[in-house]
Order: structure tokens, then C-alpha cells, then sequence
């Protein structure tokens, strides 16, 4: 019998009912814990984005008792006032401004709170591109991920984020510019899709959705998790995994309140993220055989075009990051919307004084979109003075399809109707009348960019051999028995696609692995996907 269909329509993605209400809250407050507490569960789980709230859901569904330590706190949509700079502060890693070394400098923002990331992310929703998995089999040995198998594990994400496509009425006019722009070159492109229920396109995700459309995993996957018993403890930062003749045993995380929380257990979870993953590894004395833990950093690096149009664009009027071009998919460059709210957009728009007043007296006319690279450099993650370093230096390669990814969007806009086009290249002059002359004649360095990134991948790399990765083809750190790595540092390296479902699928993977069950059966199959170019 085949599986049934799941609605990928404007209905499922307008209709806000759905949401799934756990019959209480499992929440423990580290700010509450002053004094010493113990625990014993059967997997603790640190870390509760992308990551670690599927595997704890997942494994509290399977009959695990769990305990998910988060260093941040839970929040309620409430308390979303859709202010960026409020939102940048209270769901943010260091207020947004993590950032890399090297050249160019390049902000990379994290979420630091219940959900994790997925807290204040765009909610775009790729699988893993065909050809991405094809690599990862020849190259790295990972022969089970193989679509074919991964396809329940990805209908079952879909399903509880309710992956839907963003209507045309709701995707901004920012996205119509740009939608003309390839068509009229006949390049393709469509609506992304994203994990929404009754998304009414306010344009302020990445600061915390105040209707409580986005289904992040906050809201979907670790209630599920308390409604199958599993605990959460806020404001608990893991210092301490205790291994015991090559076993995982036991996580001492430092509470808000002071104290300290001792969780014994035969199965340790880590799912900090590409950046605080590897960290808390290295911290444990934990020195891989293959030197790749806290290497292989990639992070899609990303920058944006701004295009003053004739017409009235009003970028904060509708889903943010609504519409894809992937024409030039194959040579690692994806252009995705990048709109935002006006104060925020004041504080990114280059210019001062009265050429930024100039500006912003236009911002109705503005149009912004991004280009992301999938990229060969390679960072590492590592600490200076005790805090987090991280190095990240744009190779030529890169800096090249930059440049490439630039000329093309411009070329874009052209054709959508642009007046002028402004670049984020240090020393071009703003663009106009169709003419890219300055920016085809300009050198371009890395140190000429301004980018930024969202997505850190990579620095607990899966595959086959252990000279090679960090964890094996199920994510278990190599030579350690119980402990496991279920996030973006786990994925062995760029995508070429936003990376959330990625994160969650192998998460998923590696529940049921743990839990010795088959994959799932009778998930229905999404209506439609995006089919990439
Ligand atoms: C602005 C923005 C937009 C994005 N948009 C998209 C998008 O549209 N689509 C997409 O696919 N991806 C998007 N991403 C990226 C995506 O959200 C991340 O790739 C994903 O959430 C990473 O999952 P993770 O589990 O590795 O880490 P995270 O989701 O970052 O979760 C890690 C959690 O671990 C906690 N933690 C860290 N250290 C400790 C510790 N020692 N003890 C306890 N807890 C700890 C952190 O506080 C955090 O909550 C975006 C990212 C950003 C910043
Ligand atoms: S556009 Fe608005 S309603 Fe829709 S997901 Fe983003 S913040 Fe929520």
C-alpha cells in the first residue's frame, strides 16, 4: 500500500491550526539550582536546536528517559517584540556578533536559547542535494546515506515542521522583483519552502516569530519530547562528559543559579552546534586520531546585492526569505531573499551621514537579495584565552565565485528594472544604468567582501575512517562508546543548501539507530519538493 500525501500547498502553509500543545511544560530552571543536583537518565542530550531537540524526541518516543541540557533559556512567543535589537540580545549567542578571524572578517550569527538556531532562522527547508550525498558515499565512505533510505527519515522531519511552499501573495514584492529578474533570463527558480503553520508574512523571523508560525524545533519537537517524559534543564551550560574506560558515563553542566547539575547516563548526546560542539569535546581530552575535530569548518559565507527600483518594494511586507534562484546551483552559488525590517536595514545599509539618509529616504524602493557560496575553505574552531576563536580564511576559489555570484545577480537585477545596484565590495562605486562595467573591471580580494554566514558545518566531520572523521557513519565519536554527535558539526561539509534538514534527518538517523528500530513506515510523502536546478 502506498504512503499518503501531505498537503504542500498555500493551505498547509496558511492554515495555523496544528500546533502541537504538550500537556505541561517539563521545564527545570538552572537559574534555580544553586546547590549540587543528580540525575540519572538513560541519554542526556546537550544542546536543544536542529540537533539535539529531534534526537531527544526521538529517543523519549522510543522509551528512553532524557534529559536535554540547554545554556540558554525558554521563551515564549510572547515575549517577541519583532525589535531587532531587543531580539538580537535575547536570542542571540553574544547579542549576534560572533564573528571569524581572518580575511575577511565575517559575522556568524547563533541562537542560544531553547530551539536553538532554528529559534530565529529563515526556515527555508532543503534535503540534502542528491549530489552532495553521491560525494559524501565516494569519498567519505558513508554508503548507507543513500536517498533511498533516507527518504522516511526525511518525511518524518517534513512532517512535524510541516514543510510547505510559500504562496505567491505571501512572499513580499522583493521577491516578485527578483522572481521577473530570472525569468526574463530564463533562469530558474521558485518559492522555498519552509517550516510554517498559519505564517502571515510579518518579515521578522530572524528575530523570533511573533505569531508562533514557525515551526522551530522549540516548538515541535521538544514538546513532543516532554509529552514522552523527557526533562529540560534552561540555563545549564555542559562542561564535563566523564569517560570511563573508553565509555561515556555521566555530563556535569554549570547551572545559571551557580550550582551544578550531574546527569548519569549510558548515552551522551552532544548537539552544541558546528562552533561549541567540537569545544566541548577538545575539552574532555578527546584527541581524534584523523586531528579533525575543530577543522573542516565550512559556513556557506554570504553576502548581499542592494537594487534601488523604480517601483514601491516595501521589503518588510512578507516572508523575508521567500523566493530561490538556483540556476548556477551546480558551480556552489545560491541566491536566496535576504529582506529584513527597517531598523534593521538602516543598520546594515553602507553609507554614513547624509549619503545614508539619501538612502534610507529610498528604503521603500530597496530590493535586497543574497548569494551564498558552497564553499571549499576550510576554517578551525578553537579557544583564545579560554573563549571561542574561530579561523576562517576565503580561498581564491571562493573569492572568485564571489565575484561570479555578484556579476550575476547584478546582471539579475538589471533585468528586473534596477536603477542602481550596490555591491559589497569595498572600492566599487555604486552601479548604475545597467552598466557593470566597475565591478568587472575591479579587483576583487576576500578582504574586499563584507560577508556574512549562517551556517557553520563540519568540525566533527562524519565518515568512515577514523584517520579521516571525527564520529563514524552513525555519528559516534570514534573510540568512545556512548557518545555521539547529532548536529551541524557532524555534517561532514558544505551543502549548497540551507542545512536545517540535513541537521535533523541524520539526527533522526541516529535516534533510531540507538534505539535499534527500523526506519519509520507510513510517512506520508510531501504533495511536492523543491526540485533543484
Ligand atoms: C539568522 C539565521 C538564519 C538561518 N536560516 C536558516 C534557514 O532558513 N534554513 C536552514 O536550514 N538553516 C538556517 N540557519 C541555520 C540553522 O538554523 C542551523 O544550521 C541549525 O540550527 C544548526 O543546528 P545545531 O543543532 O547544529 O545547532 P543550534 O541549532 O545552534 O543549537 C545548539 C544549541 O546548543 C546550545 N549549547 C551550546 N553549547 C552548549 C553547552 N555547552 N551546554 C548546553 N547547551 C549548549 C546552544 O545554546 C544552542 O541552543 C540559519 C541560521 C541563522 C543564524
Ligand atoms: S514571516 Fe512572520 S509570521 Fe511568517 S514565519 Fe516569519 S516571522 Fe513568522
Amino acid at each position: 500500500m502506498s504512503a499518503p500525501t501531505r498537503p504542500t500547498g498555500t493551505g498547509a502553509y496558511t492554515d495555523g491550526t496544528g500546533t502541537f500543545h504538550p500537556p505541561e511544560r517539563r521545564i527545570v530552571r538552572g537559574a534555580e539550582i544553586h546547590g549540587e543536583r543528580r540525575v540519572r537518565v538513560d541519554a542526556c542530550v546537550i544542546g536543544s536546536g536542529a540537533g539535539g531537540a529531534v534526537a531527544a524526541k526521538e529517543l523519549a518516543e522510543g522509551g528512553m528517559r532524557v534529559a536535554i541540557l540547554e545554556e540558554g533559556d525558554w521563551h515564549d512567543t510572547d515575549e517577541f517584540t519583532a525589535r531587532p535589537r531587543e531580539m538580537l540580545r535575547l536570542l542571540y549567542r553574544d547579542a549576534g556578533q560572533v564573528a571569524t578571524l581572518g580575511e575577511p572578517p565575517i559575522v556568524l550569527p547563533l541562537g542560544r536559547a531553547v530551539g536553538g538556531t532554528t529559534l530565529v532562522n529563515s526556515g527555508t527547508c532543503f534535503r540534502t542535494p542528491p549530489r552532495v550525498l553521491a560525494r559524501w558515499r565516494a569519498e567519505l565512505g558513508l554508503e548507507a546515506l543513500e536517498e533511498e533510505a533516507l527518504e522516511p527519515f526525511f518525511r518524518r522531519v517534513e512532517r512535524i515542521l510541516n514543510v510547505a511552499q510559500v504562496p505567491s501573495e505571501l512572499a513580499g514584492e522583493n521577491a516578485h522583483v527578483v522572481r521577473r529578474g530570472a525569468e526574463r533570463l530564463g533562469w530558474s527558480g521558485d518559492f522555498l519552502y519552509r517550516n510554517v503553520r498559519g505564517c502571515v508574512g510579518s518579515g521578522v523571523c530572524a528575530f523570533g516569530c511573533p505569531s508562533g508560525a514557525k515551526q522551530h524545533v522549540g516548538i515541535t519537537y521538544v514538546p513532543r519530547a516532554w509529552a514522552a517524559g523527557a526533562t529540560t534543564y534552561t540555563g545549564a551550560r555542559a562542561e564535563r562528559i566523564e569517560i570511563e574506560h573508553g565509555r561515556a558515563r555521566a555530563v556535569t553542566a554549570r547551572t545559571r543559579g551557580g550550582g551544578t547539575l550531574h546527569v548519569a547516563c549510558d548515552t551522551v548526546i552532544v548537539a552544541c552546534g558546528a562552533i561549541h560542539t567540537p569545544l566541548l569535546l577538545r575539552r574532555q581530552g578527546i584527541r581524534d586520531a584523523s586531528g579533525q575535530l575543530g577543522r573542516n569548518l565550512a559556513i556557506h559565507p554570504a553576502t548581499g546585492v542592494r537594487a534601488f527600483m523604480d517601483e514601491e518594494v516595501d521589503m518588510w511586507r512578507g516572508v523575508p526569505q521567500s523566493y530561490y534562484v538556483d540556476e548556477f546551483a551546480g558551480e556552489g552559488l545560491m541566491f536566496e531573499g535576504a529582506a529584513g525590517p527597517p531598523d534593521y536595514m538602516a543598520m546594515s545599509m553602507p553609507g554614513t551621514g547624509a549619503l545614508h539618509r539619501a538612502r534610507m529616504d529610498r528604503a521603500r524602493q530597496l530590493s535586497t537579495f543574497g548569494v551564498m557560496v558552497a564553499d571549499t575553505s576550510r576554517g578551525a574552531v578553537g579557544t583564545l584565552a579560554g573563549a571561542p576563536r574561530i579561523r576562517y580564511d576565503l580561498d581564491a576559489h571562493d573569492t572568485a565565485r564571489f565575484r561570479r555570484g555578484l556579476e550575476l545577480l547584478t546582471e539579475l537585477y538589471w533585468a528586473a528594472g534596477a536603477r542602481e545596484v550596490i555591491v559589497p565590495v569595498r572600492g566599487v562605486p555604486p552601479l548604475r544604468d545597467g552598466d557593470s562595467g566597475p565591478l568587472r573591471r575591479a579587483r576583487v580580494r576576500a578582504r574586499d567582501l563584507e560577508l556574512m554566514a549562517f551556517h557553520p558545518l563540519g568540525t566533527a566531520a562524519m565518515g568512515a575512517d577514523p584517520a579521516r572523521s571525527v564520529v563514524d557513519p552513525n555519528g559516534c565519536v570514534h573510540g568512545v562508546r556512548g557518545l555521539y554527535v547529532a548536529d551541524a558539526a557532524a555534517v561532514p561539509g558544505a551543502l549548497g543548501v540551507n542545512p536545517q534538514i540535513t541537521i535533523m534527518t541524520l539526527a533522526t538517523r541516529l535516534a533510531f539507530h540507538l534505539l535499534g528500530a527500523p526506519a519509520p513506515a507510513g510517512e506520508p510523502a510531501p504533495e511536492r519538493l523543491p526540485a533543484l536546478a
